[in-house]
């Protein structure tokens, strides 16, 4: 009987195959000073970025045979320590990327046409000030004809790309190893014609120098940032930072400082240096528009990710159908 636990939770369709393959899943979030005593009597753990799988709990749990990560990004589990030990580590890398994708445009269209701002001042003065509150948050910007950069033209840069493409952007994405990509569209109101779209990459100075819209999607595992201080002073004046990557591949202090000096317009950010305890600065920033790292967090993804990770680990048991 194959036991496993989910401590940051699992989509119920992910439990569902698993349940009918007669597996026991729990899915119960143990927290960390728990896990030396629960974990070893399990053979597989589920977990999303909030559990860290280190070598010392590794060490105290010899059947453990699976390490899955529900989500992309496996910077919380030591991967290489696991693997030496026999243990499988497996992660969802496609499942959620649409939606990280579309994040992406909801903090654009947001910053863009001042909706952050909106909301959070309507609530106080919609009714006694709406005069006012048109004025400020009048004078938006389309994105259509805009440019996009897209830093990372893999799984979620290529997302982007397409609906950047679709809103008539001119999209300059930049890889360090992608040269081109075939991002193809789907139009389902034409009988399903799928329009093949070739998207070259361009030199890092060129996509910094032009985008008006700059966005990162590279798995950053710390260290120098992506986009620091030097990054920006190459920008567009008044360009708008999209991080929905990971907290640190943007440096926050130099942020803080275009933000405050006029240099970039605005940051849409879903992923923070600090999490769980971002900096308050950046939250209440009116040029920022902001989100509690939910990037793979629809029902879609969700659901994605379950059954993809059920569907991995039936076949790692060979009890895939
Ligand atoms: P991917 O591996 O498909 O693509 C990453 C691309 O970045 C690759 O093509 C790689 O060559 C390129 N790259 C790496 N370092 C680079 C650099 N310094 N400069 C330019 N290009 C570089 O990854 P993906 O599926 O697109 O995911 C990207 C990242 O998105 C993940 O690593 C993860 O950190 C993040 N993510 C966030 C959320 C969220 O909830 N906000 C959800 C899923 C993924």
């Amino acid at each position: 009987m194959v036991k496993i636990l989910a401590t940051d939770g699992l989509h119920k369709d992910g439990i569902t195959l698993l349940h009918e393959a007669g597996y026991t899943v729990d899915v119960e979030k143990v927290e960390a000073d728990q896990m030396p005593k629960v974990l070893p009597d399990y053979d597989v753990v589920i977990v999303r970025s909030a559990t860290e799988i280190r070598k010392a709990l590794i060490d105290q749990c010899p059947n453990l045979k699976i390490i899955a990560r529900a989500g992309v990004g496996l910077s919380n589990i030591d991967v290489e320590y696991a693997r030496e030990k026999g243990i499988t580590v497996m992660d969802t890398p496609a499942a959620s990327s649409k939606s990280v994708a579309e994040l992406v445009f909801a903090h654009m269209f947001s910053i863009s046409r001042n909706l952050h701002l909106a909301h959070r001042q309507m609530q106080q003065r919609g009714s006694s000030e709406f005069k006012e509150m048109k004025e400020a948050c009048s004078n938006g910007l389309q994105l259509n004809s805009r440019t996009l950069g897209i830093v990372g033209f893999g799984r979620i840069g290529r997302e982007v790309a397409r609906i950047g493409v679709g809103l008539g952007m001119k999209v300059m994405p930049v890889d360090l190893v992608v040269d081109e990509a075939d991002i193809g569209i789907n139009v389902y109101n034409s009988g399903n014609v799928r329009l093949s779209v070739r998207l070259d990459t361009y030199e890092w100075e060129e996509v910094l120098a032009n985008s008006d819209y700059l966005t990162i999607h590279v798995p950053f595992k710390g260290g120098k940032a992506i986009i620091g201080a030097e990054e920006i002073a190459q920008m567009k004046d008044g360009a708008v930072l999209i991080n929905t990557a990971r907290g640190g591949a943007i440096d926050e202090d130099a942020l803080l400082d275009a933000l405050n000096s006029g240099k970039l317009s605005g940051a849409g950010l879903d992923v923070y240096e600090n999490e769980p305890t971002p900096r308050q600065e950046l939250m209440e920033h009116p040029k920022v528009s902001c989100s509690p790292h939910i990037g793979a967090s629809t029902l879609e993804a969700r659901a994605n990710i379950g059954l993809e990770l059920a569907d991995k680990i039936l076949a790692f048991f060979g009890d895939d159908k």
